[in-house]
C-alpha cells in the first residue's frame, strides 16, 4: 500500500484522478496533498438551524425546513413537465419543485413522512418554493454522522461546467483525510499554545473542513490565521535582525559643525516633535555600526525635506557623500533649489543630476563625486546609473519610493563595498497592519504631525451641475491673488477619451476665463518635456492664474500661492491619489480649497471615497478606508510580499490577530534567535518548510 505523505502530487488521491487533478492545478492551483489540506473553506452554511414555514423571509440564502409532502403532481410546460410536491409543516405550506429528472424523483418521493429539505427559496405568487431540494428523511438525517457546519469552497465558472462541486471537493478532502489518517504534525511550541490557549494543528485542520460546532470553528480559524501571521512574521523579523547583524554599516559618530551650525543657525523654523522624534530615530540608526534600512511615512507637507537634509549633514560631518533622488526632473530640481538656499553659508558642495544635464557638466560631476569634492548629489534615476560613481557614498535618500521599482532601489545598495544608509521617504501612508506586513522587515519612522499654522485644506463635493457657480468662486479666489489647479482624470496614456475630456474641460475654462485678464496653463502626457517644463514655470512665477492638467502634476512640487485644486471626474480617482492631489494646495499661509467635482451617477464605493475626502485631511485614516474599499492586493507595495498571498487570514478583519502574531514573534526571535531551543524545535521545522517555497518573500527594500 503507498504511503501518502503532504507533497503526494494530488492525482494519486482517491476520487480525483488525471483529469479533476488537472482541473485542481489550472483552476485552484492544487498540486498536491498539502495544497488541497490548505484549501479552505470560504464560508460554512450552519445546519443546526431549522425554520419553520411561517418564519421564511425573502431572501437568498440557504434555509433548513422539516415537514412532510401532502401532495405531488406534475406540470405539463412547453417543454417537458415539472414536478411539483406540496410541502407542509404545522405553520403553513409551501413547494417544492423539481425541473430535471422529475420521473425518477417522483418514485422515491414518500408522502406523509417527515423530511429535513435544505435549499434556496423562491417567493412567487404569495407561496415559497424550494427548486431542487437537498433531501432526506429525518429518520436517516438523525442516524446520520454530520457536521452542524456545511463547508463552502471557492469555486470556478469552469470547475462547476465540469461537475467539480462543492459535494466533490468536499468529498476529496474527506478522502485525504482518511489517506493520511488525521496526522498533522503541530507547528507551533508548547508554551505559545498554552499562552494563546490554542487547539493543536490537527483538530484544527479537522475542524476547519469538518467544523463539528461553531464553537470549535472559530478555534481552528482563529489559530490556522494566527499561524499564517505569525510565520510571515517570523520571516520578516528575521530578515531584519539578519541584516543587522550580518551587514555592517557606516557608524556617524558624531554629530559635527555643519549640522551645528545649519541647526542653530539657518534652520528657518523649529523643528515639530514629530520631525525631532524621527530624526533622533535615524541618528541612532546611523551610529550603530549597522545599516539603516528605514522608511519614513509622513503626509504631503509634514516637513520630510528638512529631515533628509538634516540627515545629509551628519553624513557629511562624517565624512561621507549623500545622495537624494526623486522620481521626476521637476521635484529633483526643487529640492535642488530648495536646498541650495538652505545651505547658503556653509561650505558644502552640491549638484544636480538629472537626464537633461549636458554630458560636459556631467563628466565634471562623474569627477567630482569620484574624487569626492562633491558632498552632495541631488537627481532622478540618471543617479542610478553605472557611470555615477561615489567616493564614499555614505547615505542614500530616495523621495517618494513608491514611483521607483525595487530593482531601481537595491541598485543603490551597489555604489559602495559597505551599503550606504537608506532612508526612503513615502507620502503615502501606509495603514500600520499593512506596513507591517509588507514592510515588516524594515524600520519605519512616522512624522504624524503637521507644521503650525497649517490650515486645513476647506474640502466640497459639487456636481458637474454646479460647474457655474464654481466658475465664480474660481473668479473670487483669483481676484484676490490666488492660482487655481484644474485636473482631469489620465487613467491611461493612449486613452483618447481622456484627452478628449481635458481639452473640452480646456475649451470651456477659456471661454470662461478669457486673455488679457486670465491667463491659463496647461500640462499633460503628450507634450514634450521642455514644453512641459515651460509651462509648469509659468505657473510658478505666477505669470498665469490656473493650470489645466492631467494627472501629470509633480508628487511633491509646492507652490504655496496655488490655494485651490478643481478635481473634475473626481469619482474615477482612487482614494490615495485624491489625497495627494489634495496635497499640492494649503502650503502657504492662505486658505486653501478642494473642490470634487462628480456627475450625479456615482457607485456606491465612490460615495465613501468623496465622502472620506470632505470629512476628514488625515492620510493614515484615508489610507485606512482605501485599504478596506480595495483590499491589500491593490495597494502601493503589496504586489511584491506575502500578504496577497494569504489563505486564511485577511489584514483587515484580523488586525488583532496580526499584531499579537507579531508580538508572538517578536518575543520568540528575542529569545531564541537561531530558533536552537527544543522547546521551539516545531516552529523551527515548519519554518524550514516555509521557507523552502520561498518565492513569495522577495526582498523589499
Ligand atoms: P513633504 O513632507 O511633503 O516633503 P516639505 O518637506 O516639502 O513636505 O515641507 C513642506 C513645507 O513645510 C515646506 O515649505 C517647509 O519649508 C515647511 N516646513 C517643514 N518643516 C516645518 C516646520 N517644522 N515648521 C514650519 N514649516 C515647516
Ligand atoms: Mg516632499
Amino acid at each position: 500500500m503507498p504511503v501518502y505523505n503532504l507533497n503526494t502530487s494530488i492525482s494519486y488521491l482517491k476520487g480525483v484522478g488525471p483529469s479533476r487533478a488537472d482541473l485542481l492545478r489550472s483552476e485552484l492551483g492544487i498540486h498536491t496533498f498539502g495544497d488541497l489540506l490548505n484549501f479552505f473553506p470560504n464560508r460554512y452554511i450552519d445546519r443546526t438551524q431549522f425554520l419553520k414555514i411561517n418564519q421564511l423571509q425573502q431572501n437568498t440564502s440557504e434555509v433548513q425546513i422539516i415537514g412532510k409532502i401532502t401532495s405531488i403532481k406534475t406540470v405539463q410546460q412547453k417543454r417537458g413537465s415539472r414536478l411539483v410536491a406540496t410541502f407542509a409543516d404545522e405553520t403553513g405550506t409551501m413547494e417544492l419543485v423539481w425541473f430535471r429528472g422529475a420521473k425518477w424523483i417522483k418514485e422515491t418521493l414518500k408522502i406523509n413522512i417527515p423530511y429535513v429539505i435544505f435549499g434556496k427559496t423562491t417567493y412567487f405568487n404569495r407561496l415559497f418554493s424550494m427548486p431542487h431540494p437537498e433531501m432526506e428523511l429525518v429518520s436517516t438525517y438523525k442516524n446520520k454522522l454530520r457536521t452542524a457546519m456545511q463547508p463552502v469552497y471557492p469555486s470556478t465558472e469552469k470547475l462547476t461546467n465540469k461537475g467539480v462541486s462543492n459535494k466533490i471537493v468536499s468529498g476529496m478532502i474527506q478522502n485525504l483525510f482518511e489517506e493520511i489518517r488525521s496526522n498533522f504534525s503541530e507547528t507551533l511550541s508548547p508554551s505559545i499554545i498554552e499562552k494563546l490557549k490554542l487547539i493543536s494543528k490537527n483538530d484544527a485542520l479537522f475542524n476547519i473542513h469538518f467544523p463539528k460546532s461553531q464553537e470549535l470553528l472559530s478555534k481552528a480559524q482563529y489559530r490556522l490565521k494566527f499561524e499564517e501571521f505569525f510565520f510571515i512574521q517570523l520571516q520578516l523579523i528575521r530578515k531584519k535582525i539578519v541584516r543587522k547583524a550580518k551587514i555592517k554599516g557606516f557608524n556617524f559618530e558624531k554629530v559635527g559643525a555643519n549640522f551645528n551650525d545649519f541647526y542653530k543657525n539657518k534652520l528657518p523654523f523649529d523643528l515639530t516633535n514629530a520631525q525631532k522624534k524621527v530624526l533622533k530615530e535615524i541618528r541612532k540608526d546611523v551610529g550603530s555600526n549597522a545599516q539603516m534600512n528605514r522608511l519614513l511615512q509622513g503626509d504631503v507637507g509634514s516637513g520630510k525635506t528638512i529631515v533628509a537634509l538634516l540627515t545629509m549633514l551628519i553624513a557629511i560631518d562624517n565624512g561621507f557623500q549623500a545622495a537624494l533622488m526623486a522620481p521626476t526632473e521637476i521635484l529633483a530640481t526643487q529640492h535642488y533649489n530648495s536646498i541650495v538656499a538652505l545651505l547658503k553659508g556653509l561650505n558644502i558642495s552640491i549638484k544636480l543630476l538629472t537626464g537633461s544635464v549636458k554630458t560636459k557638466e556631467r563628466r565634471i560631476i562623474h569627477a567630482e563625486l569620484e574624487s569626492g569634492k562633491l558632498d552632495i548629489l541631488i537627481g532622478t534615476h540618471a543617479l542610478i546609473e553605472d557611470k555615477v560613481q561615489f567616493k564614499n557614498l555614505g547615505i542614500a535618500i530616495i523621495d517618494e519610493q513608491h514611483r521607483f521599482g525595487v530593482a531601481q532601489r537595491s541598485k543603490l545598495w551597489e555604489k559602495n563595498e559597505l551599503p550606504p544608509h537608506i532612508l526612503v521617504m513615502t507620502a503615502t501612508p501606509i495603514p500600520r497592519t499593512l506596513a507591517m506586513s509588507v514592510y515588516g522587515d524594515l524600520d519605519i519612522s512616522v512624522i504624524d504631525e503637521l507644521p503650525p499654522g497649517r490650515k486645513e485644506v476647506k474640502t466640497a463635493h459639487r456636481y458637474d451641475s454646479n460647474r457655474l457657480s464654481v466658475f465664480k468662486f474660481l473668479k473670487e479666489e483669483i481676484e484676490k491673488g490666488r492660482q487655481v489647479y484644474v485636473v482631469y482624470p489620465l487613467i491611461n496614456e493612449s486613452e483618447a477619451m481622456d484627452y478628449k475630456d481635458l481639452m473640452d474641460g480646456f475649451e470651456s475654462i477659456s471661454r470662461e476665463f478669457q486673455k488679457p485678464d486670465y491667463q491659463i496653463s496647461i500640462v499633460h502626457g503628450k507634450m514634450k518635456p521642455a514644453d512641459k517644463e515651460y509651462e509648469m514655470q509659468r505657473f510658478i512665477k505666477g505669470e498665469t492664474q490656473i493650470m489645466v492638467a492631467t494627472t501629470v502634476i509633480e508628487v511633491g512640487v509646492n507652490i504655496p500661492n496655488a490655494s485651490v485644486m478643481v478635481i473634475e471626474s473626481a469619482e474615477r480617482f482612487g482614494l490615495s491619489q485624491l489625497h495627494q492631489l489634495r496635497g499640492r494646495v494649503g502650503r502657504g499661509a492662505e486658505q486653501s480649497f478642494c473642490i470634487l467635482m462628480t456627475s450625479f451617477k456615482l457607485s456606491s464605493d465612490a460615495k465613501v471615497r468623496l465622502q472620506t475626502m470632505v470629512n476628514t485631511s488625515d492620510g493614515f485614516k484615508i489610507a485606512e478606508v482605501d485599504l478596506k474599499l480595495r483590499g491589500p492586493g491593490n495597494l502601493m507595495g503589496t504586489q511584491q510580499s506575502g500578504v496577497l498571498n494569504l489563505k486564511i487570514a485577511d489584514i483587515v478583519r484580523d488586525s488583532q490577530i496580526l499584531k499579537t502574531a507579531r508580538n508572538f514573534a517578536i518575543d520568540l526571535l528575542t529569545q531564541d534567535a537561531t530558533l536552537r531551543a527544543s522547546e521551539n524545535n516545531l516552529i523551527k521545522l515548519a519554518y524550514q518548510e516555509i521557507s523552502k517555497n520561498s518565492t513569495i518573500w522577495s526582498n523589499i527594500s
